[in-house]
């Protein structure tokens, strides 16, 4: 995917039917640790788009839709031992895309990436249809047998937190049911799902059958994708509003749709817990990433008595955290991706102030070394003292932030988080067995941790309830979207 061009910049090509295609636009991608450009990324025309889904149509109707399962599935196998194969240039690319911190990115997204297709392999050797046998009032009989076969082209549109990880968590089942895909990464990172490209030729997967077009959103890559009508189903995450706009181009059509959604994630912390894991799982879960995990959390409720001992071992905890290059093995803390986001999480911090915040910790930006002051560098920031309808405490900031209330009873706590417009994730922290049992199926989530953060078991259910989704992800449940079934009536 990536050519050196000139004396440094590289270039990100589109990848359609098999091959590497410029075009004759390109815009910046930018490294958020330095600031600096480091590729330059072909964007797709509408003529590019147009081809990718033809020749991903080409490859459902032609040897990859008619491969037999058992070969299909070694092929994904294969895609995983690849990108395992490959881990260090998919790790130089992600950390390139995103600042990451090598440490994280090497412990999460790129073995993510691999086993995600892994995992769909597995859950496609073990799929099964169902048959069901009934009487008839002429006393022969029926039996139903339930069939399914791949929905087609996938348009699968990623956003930029855990760029390979997310675009595989879709790509890997997709494929895996025989379906062909058309990949919009995020136009902050579109690196690795190019390289992927590479990964695809090496493993002999037919042209066609995984396909990478690269833009933004509106009147670009993004919507030419999602209003493409031989695009069979469209699969995204990111931003609720941006869901709501594809949810609109794929009416037409009545095409189905899988969403995974902004979250506005709440920590509940009873006086019961253990203090230490507490403090642990809550430093994770509020700043890894820099607060750039849609299952973050931003609202933590501590119950009153233990208010002002957490406030204070939090607090000492994000002053520990050290934002840095990432490959420098003292930090443990990337910038956030753009210029522009971090414009969106400071108006946040700035909000939080008009509103009267109490700043515990942060609030702006850190000295960064000269080679890094470039970059899109911010502060862990922790709050108290917010109404419960402050913009910062009802809104999704993506950023290493939150803020801690004190609530006084389990029924008050309850209250306030499912009171929010998100369901996406929580954690519960209490060693009460009962307390955990009884409110975690009270808790209007698609996932909710007790006494652990991002605990991911890749055969479970995963989405968002409220407006943090549509539909689950995960295991077989993930089969339901890109299988299309049919029950086969045989009378006899
Ligand atoms: P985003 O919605 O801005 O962009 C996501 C993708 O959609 C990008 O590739 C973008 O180019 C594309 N896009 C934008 N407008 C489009 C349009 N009109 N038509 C077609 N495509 C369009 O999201 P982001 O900023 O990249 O990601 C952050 C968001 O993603 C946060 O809200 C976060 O909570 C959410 N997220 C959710 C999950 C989850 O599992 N629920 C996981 C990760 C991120």
């Amino acid at each position: 995917m990536d050519k050196a061009v000139g004396s440094t910049l590289r270039d990100t090509l589109n990848f359609i039917d098999g091959e590497y295609r410029s075009s004759g636009k390109t815009f910046a991608n930018i490294n958020p640790a330095t600031g600096e450009q480091y590729s330059v990324v072909h964007e797709a025309s509408k003529a590019d788009v147009d081809a990718a889904v033809k020749a991903a149509r080409k490859a459902v109707d032609g040897e990859w839709g008619k491969m037999p399962t058992p070969k299909r599935i070694e092929m994904v196998s294969a895609i995983a031992a690849e990108i395992n194969r490959r881990s260090d240039d998919f790790l130089e690319a992600e950390i390139a895309d995103t600042g990451k911190p090598h440490d994280l990115a090497s412990h999460l997204d790129i073995p993510r990436g691999a086993a995600n297709f892994q995992i769909f392999a597995d859950v496609m050797k073990q799929h099964h249809g169902e048959a069901f046998a009934m009487p008839t009032p002429d006393g022969t009989g029926a039996i139903n047998i339930t069939s399914d076969r791949p929905r087609g082209v996938i348009g699968v549109v990623c956003p930029w937190n855990l760029p390979l990880l997310l675009m595989t968590w879709k790509v890997g089942p997709a494929m895996a049911c025989g379906n062909a895909v058309v990949v919009k990464p995020s136009e902050e990172t579109p690196s690795t799902a190019s390289l992927l490209g590479e990964v695809m030729n090496k493993v002999g997967i037919p042209h066609g059958a995984y396909n990478v077009v690269n833009g933004f959103g509106p009147d670009s890559a993004g919507e030419f994708l999602v209003s493409h009508p031989q695009v069979d189903a469209i699969t995204f995450t990111g931003e609720t509003r941006t869901g709501e706009a594809i949810m609109r181009n794929a009416a037409t059509g009545v095409r189905p749709v899988s969403f995974e959604l902004g979250g506005k994630n709440f920590g509940i912390v009873f006086a019961d817990c253990d203090m230490d894991k507490a403090i642990e799982g809550t430093l994770r879960s509020v700043f890894m990433n820099c607060g750039q995990v849609c299952l973050n959390t931003e609202n933590l409720l501590v119950e009153r008595p233990i208010f002002d001992e957490f406030v204070k071992r939090l607090k000492a905890g994000a002053e520990k955290l050290k934002p840095g290059a990432p490959h420098d093995k003292a930090c443990n803390m990337g910038p956030l991706v753009s210029d522009e986001h971090r414009r969106k999480v400071l108006s946040y911090y700035e909000i939080a102030k008009k509103d009267g915040a109490n700043i515990v910790t942060g609030g702006g930006i850190p000295k960064m070394p000269t080679e890094l002051e470039g970059g899109f560098w911010i502060q862990p920031t922790i709050w108290t003292g917010l109404k419960d309808d402050s913009r910062v405490v009802t809104e999704e900031v993506f950023g290493p932030c939150c803020h801690i209330r004190p609530f006084d009873t389990e029924e008050e706590a309850l209250r306030i988080a499912n009171g929010n417009q998100y369901g996406l994730a929580c954690s519960i922290w209490t060693e009460n067995l009962s307390r955990a049992h009884r409110i975690g199926p009270k808790m209007e989530v698609g996932i909710c941790w007790i006494n652990c953060w991002f605990l991911r078991d890749l055969r479970t259910p995963f989405g968002g309830s409220k407006k943090s989704g549509i539909g689950r992800e995960g295991g077989e449940y993930s089969l339901e979207f890109y299988l299309e079934k049919s029950n086969i009536c045989i009378k006899l």
